[in-house]
């Protein structure tokens, strides 16, 4: 019996998740320094879901109510045959799918813009921290910018639109380009959201309480250039928007510490390794692989597993910027 899916994922708080992210892999091209230690090591392929396994998640994910699905990682992109898992989740459309979307760091953009677009790929969020070659080498400690600006141009061409640019923002590192940023976005039709750093996972590059920046220090240091008037307007993640008056581009703030979006919370997300992640700042989880494994193809346990996991959902996370993080993993596990 296949269950309803009206009713379906609902949590014990009375909150509908219609929202799921998949980190593809743990892997990546880029170390950023707020999300991996200098070294990491990374899981073995056998414990990483395959993409056939994800393509089932996203059915059995589908057929209970939910409606936006986010490839996330590690870098989505690095992952081989990517496009594959994209085409599959891309015809969930016909079930009732609205929007399949990435997060990437864009740096393999200029070589896959135009098969994701062919692929159903509804929209992207491209990470971008910095606009000076040597400061965005220090902080993804191996990336390049030029590749990832020639990455969003790409993402132009194929047709992308509502682009949106994520950057998180370090006091001391990259503070001083909060007013470039949104420059660089507005004169290229962008959106941008700004992130509070989140404690996962032990980093050894900076202390975060230290290298916190508020939201709020954004806001102040973006009204002394332009006019900032809030929008009501939601993409369904926890960014709040404001419009500037004059110009196309949304202005986000993703703020963990300093405005708790977890009332509204939609979403639930799946570790590279397949575990259900119930919330990002809490450990709380039920192992997707272990069912997928156990019963290949049986789509109605794998359902009914989902569901039950509702039910561990947490009211919300506890993110303390002093001490040690109490989320051990760090985010390319997760999937931000
Ligand atoms: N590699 C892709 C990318 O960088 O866009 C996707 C995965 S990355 C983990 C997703 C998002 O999480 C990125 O925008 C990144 O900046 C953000 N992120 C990573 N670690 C973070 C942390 N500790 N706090 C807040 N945001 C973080
Ligand atoms: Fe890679 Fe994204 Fe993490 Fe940077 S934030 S290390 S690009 S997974």
């Amino acid at each position: 019996m296949n269950p309803s899916p009206a009713a379906s994922l609902v949590d014990r708080f009375g909150r509908r998740i219609n929202y799921v992210r998949f980190s593809v892999t743990d892997r990546c091209d880029f170390r950023c320094v707020y999300c991996m230690s200098e070294r990491m090591s990374f899981l073995p392929r056998a414990r990483v879901l395959t993409l056939e396994e994800l393509a089932a998640l996203g059915r059995a994910f589908v057929a209970l109510g939910v409606r936006k699905i986010r490839l996330t990682g590690g870098e989505p992109l690095v992952r081989q045959n990517v496009l594959w898992l994209c085409r599959e989740l891309g015809q969930l459309r016909e079930n009732g799918l609205t929007e399949l979307v990435i997060t990437t760091n864009g740096s393999q953009l200029e070589r896959l813009a135009g098969d994701l677009h062919a692929a159903g790929v509804a929209r992207i969020n491209i990470s971008l921290d910095s606009l000076q070659p040597d400061r965005f080498r220090r902080l993804t400690r191996t990336g390049e910018l030029e590749q990832v600006l020639r990455g969003i141009r790409a993402a132009q061409a194929a047709g992308f639109q509502r682009i949106k640019l994520n950057a998180v923002i370090l006091k001391g590192r990259n503070h001083d380009e909060v007013v470039d940023l949104a420059r660089f976005a507005i004169k290229n039709g962008l959106d941008l959201s700004y992130i509070e750093e989140m404690p996962l996972g032990v980093i050894s590059d900076h202390d975060r309480a230290e290298a916190y920046y508020s939201s709020e220090a954004i806001r102040t240091d973006l009204a002394r250039v332009f006019t900032l008037t809030p929008s009501t307007e939601t993409t369904g993640g926890p960014s709040r928007y404001y419009r500037i008056p004059g110009t196309d581009s949304r202005i986000g703030f993703i703020a963990p510490h300093s405005h708790n979006f977890c009332g509204d919370c939609n979403r639930v997300r799946v570790s590279a390794e397949g575990r259900l992640l119930l919330c990002l700042g809490q450990e709380h989880s039920v192992d997707l692989r272990r069912v997928l494994r156990a019963h290949p193809g049986d789509r109605d346990r794998l359902q009914q597993a989902i569901i039950a996991a509702m039910h561990l959902k947490p009211h919300g996370h506890e993110f303390q910027l002093g001490g040690q993080p109490i989320i051990l993993r760090h985010m390319n596990h997760t999937g931000g």
